[in-house]
Formats: structure tokens, sequence, C-alpha cells
């Protein structure tokens, strides 16, 4: 499996500047490879790859200390 790039960049969906999201580290699982970062705007950015459903989990949350749990 090829290793996820740790730092990514995306345009703000806010303000159009691009923002650099970051891997964020997740507890010996393999579902799922979360990015995420803050605009200078503000705005929090997320970006996520891996199983869809834990993809989607990671998305729709709002909670900024978002934990993957099986
Ligand atoms: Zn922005």
């Amino acid at each position: 499996m090829q290793k996820p790039a740790r730092i990514l960049t995306f345009k703000c969906k806010q303000c159009g500047k691009s923002v650099q999201v970051f891997l964020q580290k997740v507890s010996a699982c393999s579902h799922i490879q979360p990015y995420q970062g803050l605009c200078s705007c503000g705005a929090l950015y997320r970006h996520a790859t891996g199983n869809p459903e834990a993809v989607h989990s990671f998305l729709s949350s709002e909670d900024n200390d978002w934990v993957h749990s099986h």
C-alpha cells in the first residue's frame, strides 16, 4: 500500500486561497487517512481517503477532536 502524503494543498471553500492540510494521527487504524488544516481565514478544511464510511463520518463531523472508532 502506498504511503499517504503528509501534507496536501487544497483551495479553501470560503476564501479560495490555498490551504495546507496535514495528515492526522489515527490510532492503529488503516481504515482512513484523515487530513485537516486551518486556512488563514479561519475556516477548517478537511480531506480524507480510505474507507468510504469512515471518510463520510470524518467529513460530516463537526467535532475538532474527531476519533475513528470501530
Ligand atoms: Zn480560507
